[in-house]
């Protein structure tokens, strides 16, 4: 039998329920493909199905703010995905009467649509004959072949799509994608391959040689650079309100057009106080007088290439202070509202 028969088999027998396979439709294909970048399929699955009571098509998606789109994306990270869906979704409507391209590669000039996401549309919903290449899809080669080029290279990722592509069941690509992806989610694993469990044991050059879990060659990762953040939650009453100033970050960011609070960076963890005198420096919140009512323990907060070490400095001040044209006065009780970054909706949520 066939790499590719043995793999669509296992897979009917093994795949599970999940409801973006019930459906061809690429909008649900789309919104499912997007959420499950960097988001485990539990997690993804409240998001999906919250998001599809939302926003249920494409037109529903177009129509939304972008602040309601990334209020709820909350809590997923790399908000760029969903800024670029609402983008994306507002040109579909705008520019292809609310209709998906059915290529690959038409699907390509869509932003935020790159060569996996495509292919899975195209593959699932058209039967385009093209192969979808994650991080499942090349640990399962590189070890179906006990490859020896390192994987995240040009060269690797070349060799990679050559050999899913070559695999590819011309009649079925959709489920021979997914079937492959499964795999390598449910037994092809990173640390302990369930190998006696494989449809592709018998082929397997890795397990031939007994190094499954030296496969898939990498170049050595680089460390983190680390940040250090001190967060100022400043707090004043007006009319027995609570107020908190914050900001609305404009940069070309992960974290553009979401709130956080004004920020001071350091190059090492600092006190307080110096912090306090860095603000006085730089002439924030102008002579109002400053008092600290509480330093959060830090928080740590990893992304991809950064790992941010964050504090929250609380400070109490009598009055709101002169419009500086960055600070946003916000009730208290309305944050909750806003879209924010993970790490300070987690300082929030432990707010005593
Ligand atoms: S035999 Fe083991 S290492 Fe090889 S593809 Fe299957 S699970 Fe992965």
């Amino acid at each position: 039998m066939h790499i590719s028969q043995s793999l669509i088999e296992w897979y009917h027998d093994n795949k599970r329920s999940l409801p973006w396979r019930e459906t061809r439709d690429p909008y649900k294909i789309w919104l499912s493909e997007v959420i499950l970048q960097q988001t485990r399929v539990n997690q993804g699955m409240d998001y999906y199905h919250r998001f599809l009571l939302a926003f249920p098509d494409v037109q529903g998606l177009a129509a939304a703010s972008e602040q309601d789109v990334l209020k709820l994306w909350q809590g997923l990270g790399y908000y760029s995905r969903a800024r670029n869906m609402h983008h994306t979704a507002m040109e579909i409507v705008e520019n292809y009467h609310g209709i998906f391209p059915q290529s690959a590669s038409g699907l390509k000039k869509l932003k935020g649509i790159g060569d996996y996401t495509a292919a899975a549309i195209a593959s699932i919903c058209f039967d385009e004959p093209t192969a979808v290449v994650d991080g499942n899809v090349t640990r399962v080669l590189s070890r179906l072949y006990a490859l020896d080029t390192e994987v995240d290279t040009n060269s690797g990722r070349s060799l990679i799509a050559g050999l899913a592509n070559s695999l590819l069941n011309g009649s079925d690509p959709g489920t021979f994608n997914q079937s492959i992806m499964e795999l390598g989610a449910l037994i092809c694993s990173p640390k302990s391959p369930a190998c006696h469990a494989c449809p592709l044991a018998f082929w397997c050059e890795a397990l031939k040689k007994n190094q499954t879990t030296n496969y898939p060659l990498k170049t050595p990762k680089k460390l983190p650079t680390v940040r250090h953040l001190n967060y100022l939650v400043i707090s004043f009453m007006q009319d027995k309100e609570a107020f908190i100033l914050m900001r609305k970050r404009t940069g070309n960011d992960i974290w553009k057009n979401m709130y956080d609070f004004p920020c001071i960076e350091t190059e090492s963890a600092v006190e307080a106080d110096e912090v306090l005198a860095i603000c006085k420096i730089n002439g924030l919140l102008g002579s109002l007088p400053l008092v600290v009512t509480h330093v959060s323990d830090e928080y740590i907060h990893q992304l991809s290439h950064r790992t941010l070490l964050a504090k929250f400095i609380r400070i109490t001040i009598p009055q709101i202070p002169d419009d500086d044209g960055t600070l946003i006065a916000i009730k208290k009780s309305k944050i909750d509202e806003l879209p924010l970054p993970r790490l300070i909706d987690r300082y929030l949520a432990n707010w005593i």
